[in-house]
This record gives structure tokens, sequence and C-alpha cells, in this order.
């Protein structure tokens, strides 16, 4: 079976605060491209991202921000100062069969830095980023069947896919796939169709333990 996994706070914890310095970034960036007041800042990018599934989207179909600059902006900086090698996902990663995918709404280049700095780079087959799915991120039903089709995935059933955000794997599961929530940061959504407190008990699912 196909996997597709979120990368952000799946396959590493948040509680390293990437997320959190990105999101310092994505700010920095608004108030560069958009006349928005300090004080403002959250609530006109909670209005983007419910919207677009994402800020930086928002900002460039509705603002005319340059999409590019503006991923390479808010992901430039040292991932290691982050995350360290991981080896226990590794092998992880390497007992469980199936083609493996990362699915982010990041930026392509971010993530083969960070999948580089966990040790994983080499489990994966392929990315599916932000520039992929422009304008429509998760949990937008098209960025899943863009998701499909870039892998050219054709028995969604079959498929998995693993986020860490409720709403993303209430899509996951609404668009066919087994759907995995990862993570302990928010409450489990009722349309999970399984839940694993961290990405390192993968194996516990007994969906991916015999399956050849
Ligand atoms: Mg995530």
């Amino acid at each position: 079976m196909p996997f597709f996994f979120d990368l952000d706070g799946t396959l590493y914890d948040n509680r390293c605060g990437m997320v959190d310095h990105i999101n310092r970034l994505i700010e920095e960036w608004i108030m560069r491209v958009v006349p928005v007041k300090k004080e403002d800042v959250a609530s006109f990018r909670h209005d983007l991202f419910t919207r677009y599934g994402g800020t930086l989207p928002g900002l460039a179909v509705e603002y005319g921000s340059d999409y590019y600059a503006s991923l390479r902006f808010c992901h430039n900086f040292r991932v290691e100062d982050f995350v360290q090698p991981d080896p226990v996902l590794h092998e992880t990663l390497l007992s469980l069969s199936g083609r493996k995918y990362v699915f982010t709404t990041g930026y392509r280049f971010y993530a083969v830095r960070v999948l580089k700095a966990l040790g994983i780079l080499e489990c994966f087959d392929g990315i599916i980023d932000a520039v992929d799915v422009f304008p429509a991120p998760k949990p937008s039903p098209k960025a899943f069947r863009r998701a499909l089709q870039i892998t050219a995935e054709e028995d969604v059933s079959r498929c998995v896919f693993l986020d860490d955000q409720p709403r993303n794997v209430a899509a996951g599961h609404n668009e066919g796939f087994f759907s995995v929530q990862v993570g302990t940061e928010y409450a489990v959504d009722p349309y999970a169709d399984a839940w694993i407190p961290c990405i390192h008990d993968l194996l516990t699912i007994p969906q991916f333990q015999t399956e050849g």
C-alpha cells in the first residue's frame, strides 16, 4: 500500500519549535507585501489560512505576492538547529512495505533539507509540495486528487494518508484514503481511521503489519 506522509508535526514533533519559526517568518513576509499592522497580522493570516488552506497561496492569489520568493523566504534557515537524525524512524519506515511519499504544504527544497536532517530522505519515493498543488493545498480535495495524479497511484482505497492536523485527516478520509492522525497536539478527529501518538508507533497499526 502507498503511504502519503505529511511533514511538519508528523515526521517530527512540533515541540522542536521549527513550525513556530516558520510562522514568524510568514508574519514577516505578510508585513512586507501587505499594508497590515503588526497587531492585525494574526487575524489577517487566520482569514487567509481558513479560506486557502495556507497563508502564502492566499497572498499570491489575492495580493500578487511572488509565490516562489515567499516560500524561499519563509523556509530559509538551518533546519539542523531544530531537527536531528531519527534512526528509530528510519528503521520504522524501511520496515513498512509500500511506496512512500511526503505530501506537504511546505516547500520542496525545505522538505528535502528536513528529511536529510532527520536521516530519512532515502526512505521516500517522492515529494508532493506546495507548488504542486497551488493554489489549493490540504485540506482541499483538489490537493489529494493532485497527489494521486502526480504519483500515478490509481486505487485510493489502498492509499494511506498520515497527518497531525485534524482537518487534513478528515479531508483525507473523505477522499477515500485510510487516514491516520499522528501526534498528541490536537484532539483526534472523528473521521480518523486510526490514531498514533507518535510516528514511531506506525507499526502498531494492524493494517500495516501484514501488508506485502
Ligand atoms: Mg503538519
